[in-house]
This record gives structure tokens, C-alpha cells and sequence, in this order.
């Protein structure tokens, strides 16, 4: 007859482990991810990628200066206007 077993799945790769210890173990063997963010002075966070060269976008550089430019169109013209005097 068919029974019932209960599996213990980690949350982060989903390998299915017979016992609970194990699922636990996997869950804290995979490494925290470290990811790079520039935040402007009003808490805009801009996420730092490779710089893309169709577009010319990302970059460390561009990243800083995009999280101190306002997501306003208004305020992010002027923001750039006043950058250029
Ligand atoms: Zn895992």
C-alpha cells in the first residue's frame, strides 16, 4: 500500500532532502549574494551593472550620478540643466 513520507525542501535550490537536518544544512550552505548599489542624497538606489555599449548605460560612474538625478522628468530636467552651468 502506498504511504506517506514527508520531504524537507530547501528554499533556495528546491533538493528535496529525507530529513530535516539536511534541507537546513543545504539552506545555509549557499553563499549570501553581494550586490553593488549607488544610492543618491535623497535614497534613490541605482543598481551598478556593466557598463552596456549599445546604450551606454551602467557603470559605476553613471550609477552615481543617476541615483542623485530625480525619477521626475521635471525635476530631473532641471536637475541636469543646473549640472551643466
Ligand atoms: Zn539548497
Amino acid at each position: 500500500m502506498a504511504h506517506i513520507e514527508t520531504w524537507h525542501r530547501c528554499p533556495v535550490c528546491n533538493q528535496a532532502y529525507n530529513n530535516q537536518g539536511k534541507a537546513v544544512k543545504c539552506r545555509n550552505n549557499h553563499p549570501i549574494k553581494a550586490e553593488s548599489w549607488a544610492v543618491g542624497k535623497d535614497g534613490k538606489a541605482v543598481r551598478i551593472l556593466d557598463r552596456c555599449t549599445f546604450n551606454g548605460r551602467g557603470g559605476v560612474n553613471w550609477a552615481l550620478q543617476e541615483a542623485d538625478l530625480s525619477d521626475d522628468i521635471k525635476m530631473r530636467t532641471k536637475q541636469l540643466e543646473e549640472g551643466n552651468r
